[in-house]
């Protein structure tokens, strides 16, 4: 299989990069093919190439639901996570700005999907916004995000679980401290991490809206959902044909959702197994790194964390550099979230945390459902080099040492 290679080289490198994104499961590829190839059809025609591209992309929508703890009307299918963050802020906004306020509050460790919009629409004079800080773990305290709300507070937005140090959030908590302060905010959280590796449940978390993304969890890129508890309404952000109830036009990606509905339904199946084994395979490379690599700091919280996450500041390197000789070492790694332009900019979420200049050096390594004891093993060792290397001032292509 092509994404489990053994050991690190540059024609199979070991990918441990699985929070930016992860490689198709067989079954969802399997799924998603025929739908590329002889298969194809508008959801909205009434013939039958119509008819059963309708039934597929219902039967994702059924296992979408049933990995997301929510009902199937529930699901509103998007591009992505980015247009899920961005239909709950801007939608909810928009939907009831006027009658409960445009007041919202979002933690200062959101994905830039979530922060930048919110902090796009208090730009633009659209909205008041609160960001609510974190400790050196990453963790938001439901009191001062309740402390946070105020009369007119229309949304409350806290991730799950960070993509970049996987800190793992009290969500029923901050829910909860939220409503007693004002039962009329609504409570959105990105959830795009934490499928297939942290329990899911629209109720148990106490949220009105969920973020998912399709290809965190094995699925394809481009394609993700919002769920909004019945009842809530976010204004659509794409119209046109009114498809998705209205929620959000444009013709189905049937293919797209039709991998999406395997992912949920491997990640919901599976997700105990995986998440054990990724845990214990990511506590082992923590060890074995904060043994081998002088100073290295792990960064998050250790005690509730996001399964097969790793994260790191390494005082004496800069991400750009180590990325890079990983890179050539065979190792593909991140130094926390992905940035469109392929360069690392120091991490916000490292600052919120309080590492000042040590956000430079930040290090990621996301291990997922194929990774193996060999690639850890091997991966802590190549870590160990390139650390080395480059506090000792060597760059891409110096000696091995
Ligand atoms: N939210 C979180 C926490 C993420 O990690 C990501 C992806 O990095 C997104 C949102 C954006 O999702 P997508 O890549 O599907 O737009």
């Amino acid at each position: 299989m092509e994404h489990r290679p053994s050991a690190g080289d540059a024609a199979q490198p070991i990918y441990l990069d699985h929070a930016a994104t992860s490689p198709l499961d067989p079954a969802v590829r399997a799924a998603l093919l025929p739908w590329l190839e002889e298969r194809f059809g508008n959801p909205s025609s009434v013939h039958r190439h119509g008819r059963r591209a309708r039934a597929a992309v219902d039967d994702a929508r059924d296992q979408v639901a049933a990995a997301a703890g929510c009902a199937s009307r529930e699901v509103i299918f998007t591009s992505g996570g980015t247009e899920a963050d961005n239909l709950a802020l801007r939608g909810v906004l928009e939907r009831w700005g006027a009658e409960r306020g445009r007041h919202l509050v979002v933690s200062a460790v959101e994905h830039e999907a979530v922060l930048a919009t919110a902090q796009g629409l208090a730009e633009a004079g659209r909205a008041d916004l609160t960001v609510v800080d974190c400790d050196r773990r990453g963790r938001i305290d439901p009191a001062a995000v309740a402390a946070a709300v105020r009369a007119d507070t229309v949304l409350v937005s806290v991730m799950l679980a960070n993509n970049e140090v996987g800190t793992v959030q009290d969500v029923p908590g901050i829910a909860s401290a939220v409503r007693a302060r004002n039962p009329r905010t609504l409570v959105h959280t990105d959830a795009v991490q934490a499928l297939g590796r942290l329990p899911l449940g629209l109720g148990a978390l106490g949220a009105d809206l969920l973020s998912l993304s399709a290809h965190k969890a094995y699925g394809p890129q481009g394609v993700g959902a919002l769920v909004a508890r019945h009842g809530v309404f976010p204004a659509a952000q794409v119209t046109g044909g009114g498809q998705e109830r209205g929620r959000r036009s444009g013709t189905e990606n049937v293919a797209g959702i039709v991998g999406f509905g395997v992912a949920a339904l491997v990640a919901q199946r599976r997700r105990e197994t995986d998440a054990s084994e990724l845990s214990r395979l990511a506590g082992w490379l923590t060890d074995l790194l904060t043994e081998s690599v002088p100073d290295l700091e792990p960064t998050g919280d250790p005690a509730v964390r996001l399964p097969g996450l790793c994260s790191f500041v390494v005082p004496g390197s800069h991400s750009d550099l180590l990325l890079a000789v990983l890179d050539e070492l065979g190792v593909c790694a991140s130094a926390g979230s992905a940035c469109s332009s392929g360069a690392p900019v120091p991490s916000h979420v490292l600052q919120a945390m309080g590492f000042g200049e040590l956000a430079g050096s930040a290090l990621r390594l996301s291990l997922g459902r194929f990774t193996t004891g060999a690639e850890v093993e091997t991966a802590a060792e190549l870590v160990r080099v390139a650390v080395a290397r480059v506090r000792g001032g060597g760059g891409v292509g110096a000696p091995i040492r």
